[in-house]
């Protein structure tokens, strides 16, 4: 590892072949401009295409360009987390491939690094090109999320963020499977502050977050990150409960003081409908946390590396690093 550099910019990909030839470009531009020496760490994540063939032959000539490839497909922010634990700068800068987190706009980032903060998240001012429904779901998520959560995660933001070589050390201090960076970074603490940016269009090729994806994402935030859908359980809970007591109540009463009892078929099987959907709908939110710490529990390595250029002591499995090994440790392994 090179002690000497200052800079890591952390880029994850899959199948980016369109746009990496610009994003390298752009890349070179970008390193002359800057005060100290910068390495680019690409994560393959199981590209299927010819993204990593044009990265290697770029590393292989190139030594300020490094890859490393994941086994298979892990998803973006497992990616990020592999090129976090192989970035050796002080200063690691996380950005996308398809040159919508613009290089330039890191010099920004790196401003507000020399000031003293040690996460500087890059906010959206604007989204060009990105479709009405993705502007309106994103808006009401964070602001959703802003609501529910325990932490505050600043809106507007996504992984496009300067952090510091100590929260780099931190986050790595973090072994969870159910990985939600933005919520992590904020979550961390230290100095943290804000740059805003217009984010433009994908330069080429097309998203690689379908719906799907994207909510998926959006539950890990929320449920890694707060525990409202657990109260909201329990308080739907007692509600349904005390209606059901007052219920009781009223026929309790009907029983005593009319002889109007037992034409009641109806209301009960809605009571009973009732209740079971609301059994179900909170068992349901607590198998989702159940689900969590199942994840947590098998103690999977995050993620296995195949392959890599440019880098020594890759993480490729549990034990090949002693002194990364707490990156796939439980909090309790580490003291024991
Ligand atoms: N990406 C990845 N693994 C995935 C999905 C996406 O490494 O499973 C990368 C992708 O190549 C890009 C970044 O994550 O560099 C952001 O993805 P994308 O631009 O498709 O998301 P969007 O900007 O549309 O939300
Ligand atoms: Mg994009």
């Amino acid at each position: 590892m090179n002690a000497t550099t200052k800079y890591s910019l952390v880029i994850p990909f899959m199948n980016e072949e369109e746009v990496l030839p610009l994003l390298m470009d752009r890349l070179d531009g970008f390193m002359a401009d800057l005060d100290g020496a910068a390495e680019v760490v690409f994560i393959d994540d199981g590209s299927r295409d010819n993204s990593a063939a044009l990265v290697a032959e770029r590393a292989r000539q190139d030594g300020r360009f490094k890859i490393i490839r994941l086994s298979r497909n892990f998803g973006h922010q497992i990616a990020v987390t592999a090129g976090l634990n192989e970035a050796s700068g002080d200063a690691v800068i996380i950005m996308d491939a398809d040159l919508q987190d613009p290089p330039e706009v890191a010099h920004d980032l790196i401003a507000k690094w020399q000031e003293g903060y040690e996460i500087v998240h890059a906010q959206r001012r604007r989204r060009d090109g990105e479709t009405m429904f993705k502007k309106m779901s994103a808006n009401l998520y964070y602001r959703m999320l802003a609501k529910l959560s325990s932490v505050d995660i600043p809106r507007d933001v996504g992984d496009f963020r300067l952090v510091d070589a100590r929260v780099v050390r931190a986050i790595r201090a973090m072994p969870e499977r159910d990985r939600f960076l933005r919520g992590m970074f904020a979550w961390v603490g230290f100095r943290q502050c804000l740059v805003q940016f217009d984010r433009p269009e994908r330069q080429a090729g097309e998203t690689k977050y379908p719906l799907k994806k994207m909510l998926r994402l959006a539950m890990d935030g929320v449920i890694s990150f707060s525990d409202a859908p657990l109260r909201m359980a329990l308080w739907l809970g007692a509600l349904v409960s005390l209606g059901a007591m007052l219920y009781g109540a009223y026929i309790f009463s009907l029983a005593l003081f009319t002889d109007r009892l037992v034409d009641g078929w109806a209301s009960t099987i809605v009571i009973l409908s009732f209740l079971s959907g609301m059994n179900l709908l909170i068992s349901g939110v607590i198998g989702l946390f159940v689900g969590r710490i199942y994840t947590e529990a098998k103690q999977r390595p995050l993620y296995f590396v195949s392959e890599s250029i440019g880098l020594t002591d890759v993480v490729r499995l549990p034990d090949q690093r002693p002194e990364t090994r707490h990156v796939f440790r439980t909090p309790y392994q580490a003291h024991g």
